[in-house]
């Protein structure tokens, strides 16, 4: 399946499909993640925003559970996250991740970099994973340099191979935290770009970010996190002209 065929209908948001219910999660005193509930539809861009140290990266790792919680529970397409094992590496692919250090396997050619996973966790032979990961390659701009090695490529052009990897698990939800804060800012454009273009084909997200152009092209909600709440949730034009708390308008004010 490729990722234009991929919900290509759903523009508007779907069923549920992440459901956080009064997750709450301490690391030692700190309570980092406070009765949390969110429901992420299918199809649907969440915008989280917040200042430093508000939780927003836990948030994202607990979706995945590179952070266990303890309290509340999290689902994904009404399972609720696996523990340990194969349930774990298959939910790992179900949920794509996006970081700020694009995290490529630095010995490893692009292409290798993409079929990688699909071929150890989703068992594909080798020739219908280089089949699909020169597509998405093609799809983010990058199908020329397939052969090349990370480090022979630009900053954005190597976030666009990191999406282009989570894409090839075929993933239910694709988590971005802050995809562009490490990149140049003539680079920043191409990243988001095919962030844009994910959206607009129905895939379903949570970003990380404080581009607020991004927010208000695709995003569909924005939640406002401080202090390990979730203080504000709103459309981004809502959000944007017209915060209705103190912490957001603040925020707010210090980026805008
Ligand atoms: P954000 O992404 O919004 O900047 P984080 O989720 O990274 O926030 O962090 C929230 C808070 O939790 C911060 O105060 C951070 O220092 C703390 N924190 C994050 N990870 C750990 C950890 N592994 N151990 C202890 N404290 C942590
Ligand atoms: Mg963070």
């Amino acid at each position: 399946m490729t990722v234009t065929e991929q919900e290509s209908t759903s523009a508007a948001p779907g069923e549920a499909l992440v459901v956080l219910d009064n997750v709450n999660k301490w690391f030692g005193d700190l309570h980092v993640l406070q009765d949390i509930d969110v429901t992420i539809n299918r199809g649907e861009v969440v915008v989280v925003i917040g200042p430093s140290g508000s939780g927003k990266s836990t948030l994202c790792r607990a979706i995945n559970r590179l952070e266990t919680i303890d309290k509340g529970s999290i689902s994904l397409d009404g399972t609720p996250l696996p523990e340990e094992g194969k349930e774990l590496a298959k939910l790992r692919a179900e949920v794509g991740m996006v970081f700020q250090s694009f995290n490529l396997f630095a010995h490893k050619t692009i292409l290798e970099n993409v079929t990688l996973g699909p071929m150890k966790v989703r068992k594909k032979d080798k020739a219908a994973a280089e089949k699909r990961a020169k597509e998405l390659l093609d799809r983010v701009g990058i199908g020329h340099q397939a052969a090349k090695y990370p480090a022979q490529l630009s900053g954005g052009q190597q976030q666009r191979v990191a999406i282009a990897r989570a894409l090839a698990m075929d993933p239910k939800v694709m988590l971005f935290d802050e995809p562009t804060s490490a990149l140049d800012p003539e680079m920043i454009k191409e990243v988001l770009d095919v962030m844009v273009d994910l959206a607009e084909q129905g895939m379903t997200m949570v970003v990380v970010t404080h581009e607020m152009g991004f927010a208000r092209t695709a995003a569909h909600r924005v939640l406002f996190m401080a202090d390990g709440a979730i203080v504000e949730e709103n459309t981004p034009e809502e959000f944007f002209t017209n915060p209705q708390s103190d912490r957001a308008k603040d925020f707010l004010g210090k980026i805008l």
